[in-house]
């Protein structure tokens, strides 16, 4: 307990903090009352504050003046009670309160201010429906889990910034009003009502402003910044979001993955010790993870993975398998443990799922029903596949072995394209493992990607674009492809991932004009534009610019994996809705004639 909590002018303690320590002090404490029992005659008030619960009891034989005024108290009254700490009657502690030994005797009380009956249960863990929660987001955020979740947020932070302070950082606030900087999302804008017809662009991220503050000099620079992007919204993704945005000059890639492994080591020693964490972590490169797991994020909680078997079909009599493979496709699959029995159902949804990814079809092949013993016993009578017509038993043995089989285990095979094969492969995996729950509980499974392409070529438009964005660095000894296959280019970007999200990424950085042209030129951008959008980048690279690197993490959902949530939206005090919409403030809304004026703007009619 810090000295400050609970010393305030109005109240001496907070009810969290109370013990047997405490039996008989005067206590003056203030809250908001959580539950209310009346027990004919004596009433209970449970008082809540941030710190956390503890009882009241009101006794008519104490102070009658002050029974009459609890009898008027309801939940989420907010209260002010004075009396003093007593140990409770023997056979009435509440082993489940941290403070259930103790008890409040009310000597003096007064509603300070009462409360409706709000639209849902504070004090109750049941299911809300979340646009309820949003819209009273103030009422949500009194309940004990969203609490913890903003208070485990808070301590998040707070150990960033003095691990990095420690580490020699210093954090700089870079502007929220700017110029379009390009990461692959819309940017939101903001009109400008002294330069008529101009407009800011709030930052996708402070890329360009953390390299700017490297070719100032500053050399290690992080900020807790809010960056908007104005996408789709999804259960891991918001308009506006926190990250951690960090840059370091005179670096290496493993300079800065260091770091980070070591950042995230201590803070979750410190902070969430219960959870395991994996160390060191693993560095694998996007086209083993494409391979192994079908995903750039995959989630290494668990094996399950994808294992090629084309070379194992390729003679069958299976014609979908060996027509794929002499076209340039791929026979791979995974093993679902213990899974033969699945039901027909089971099997019709995988596949759905399966196709619904753009496969042709799902093969599944279930391997006898007793569980667990070896292959050897293994006859076809066991197979049960509607393809195992055109399997031997060899072929069956074979991708069994390759996949890590064992009697009583479904195989899951797909034949296409090796980047469609990998993709719907790597979602049946992880759905899998969602379903079969293979992930240990309170594990955290982190990883770093590298080795990315630098370039993708748009396929509609035949237009080369950046991986990541423009500023990340090919490896120097592919520099003179950009000239003849830019395709072949590496980058020296890294993400970072945990459980099957991506939590970050960043790169080294091109820091010299002359390449970083060269980059926007391939991208497609005319000299001019080069000039009036990154002018100011290109000039800097003139005076001096170090070599640098960073990296971004995103807080919101570092804290959800941390926090043990599934969406973004528990550990962000004031979220949006997925359409984007905040339904506290209900904004966005529409702005006044004298506004739009102002601000140069007339609305079309769509
Ligand atoms: N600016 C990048 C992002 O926000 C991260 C980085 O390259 O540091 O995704």
């Amino acid at each position: 307990m810090t000295p400050y909590q609970g010393v305030t002018l109005l109240k001496s303690h907070s009810c969290g903090e109370l013990r047997k320590e405490q039996v008989g002090d005067e206590v003056t404490l203030a809250g908001w009352v959580d539950r209310r029992r009346d027990h004919g005659g004596l009433i209970f008030i449970d008082l809540r504050d941030r710190e956390g619960i503890v009882q009241v009891a009101f006794n008519p034989e104490t102070s009658k003046a002050c029974h009459r005024v609890a009898d008027r108290m309801r939940g989420e009254y907010v209260i002010r009670v004075s009396g003093e700490v007593s140990l409770r009657p023997p056979g009435t502690e509440n082993s489940k309160l941290p403070t259930g030994d103790v008890e409040i005797i009310a000597r003096d009380a007064e509603i300070l201010n009462p409360s409706k009956t709000p639209p849902f249960y504070i004090n109750e863990d049941i299911e809300i429906e979340e646009n309820l929660r949003l819209r009273y987001r103030y009422l949500d955020l009194r309940r004990p889990q969203m609490k913890e979740n903003i208070i485990l947020r808070h301590q998040i932070v707070k150990f960033i910034r003095d691990f990095l302070d420690a580490g020699g950082f210093i954090e700089i606030e870079t502007p929220i009003l700017i110029k379009s900087t390009p990461e692959g999302a819309r940017d939101y804008l903001v009109p400008s009502r002294l330069h008529p017809g101009k407009f800011y662009a709030l930052p996708q991220s402070p890329q360009q402003l953390k390299q700017l503050l490297m070719v100032a000099g500053m050399e290690k620079y992080y900020q807790i910044a809010r960056c908007f992007r104005d996408e789709d919204t999804r259960a891991d993704r918001q308009p506006e979001f926190t990250q951690l945005d960090l840059e370091m000059s005179f670096v290496e890639e493993e300079d800065i993955l260091c770091l980070m492994e070591k950042l995230f080591s201590a803070m979750v020693a410190v902070i969430k010790p219960e959870m395991r964490i994996n160390k060191p972590f693993p560095r694998l490169s996007y086209a083993e993870v494409m391979d192994r797991y079908g995903t750039d994020k995959p989630d290494l909680r668990f094996a399950l993975e994808l294992k090629d078997l084309s070379d194992i079909v390729a003679q069958s009599n299976f014609s979908i398998f060996t027509s794929t493979i002499a076209s340039g496709g791929k026979v791979k699959g995974i093993c679902v443990p213990g899974s033969a029995a699945y039901t027909r159902r089971q099997l019709d949804e995988l596949n759905q799922l399966a196709q619904g990814l753009g496969v042709g079809g799902l093969v599944t092949i279930s391997l006898g029903d007793t569980a667990g013993g070896s292959l050897d016993n293994l006859n076809m009578e066991m197979v049960r596949s509607a393809v195992a017509k055109f399997l031997t038993l060899e072929e069956v043995k074979e991708m069994a072995e390759r996949l890590g089989a064992r009697m009583g285990d479904l195989l899951l095979v797909i034949a296409g394209e090796p980047k469609i094969v990998n993709s719907a492969l790597g979602e049946l995996r992880r759905e899998i493992g969602y379903r079969l729950k293979l992930a240990e509980p309170g594990a955290l499974a982190f990883a770093y990607i590298k080795n990315f392409p630098l370039f993708r070529k748009d396929e509609a438009t035949g237009q080369w674009a950046s991986e990541h964005h423009p500023f990340t660095r090919p490896w120097d000894e592919d520099i003179p492809l950009i000239d003849t296959s830019p395709e072949k280019m590496r980058s020296r970007h890294y993400d970072m991932v945990c459980n099957g999200y991506e939590i970050g990424g960043g790169s080294l950085r091109i820091h010299t004009a002359e390449l970083q042209k060269k980059v926007f030129r391939l991208l497609g951008y005319r000299d001019e534009e080069i000039e009036e959008r990154f002018g100011h980048m290109l000039e800097a690279f003139e005076y001096g610019a170090p070599p640098h690197g960073g990296i971004a993490l995103g807080i919101d959902r570092i804290v959800m994996l941390l926090a043990g949530m599934e969406n973004i939206r528990e550990v962000i005090a004031f979220p949006k809705t997925q359409s984007a919409v905040d339904l506290t403030f209900d904004a966005p809304a529409t702005v006044t004639e004298e506004q739009l004026a102002e601000l140069h703007i007339r609305l079309r009619e769509e």
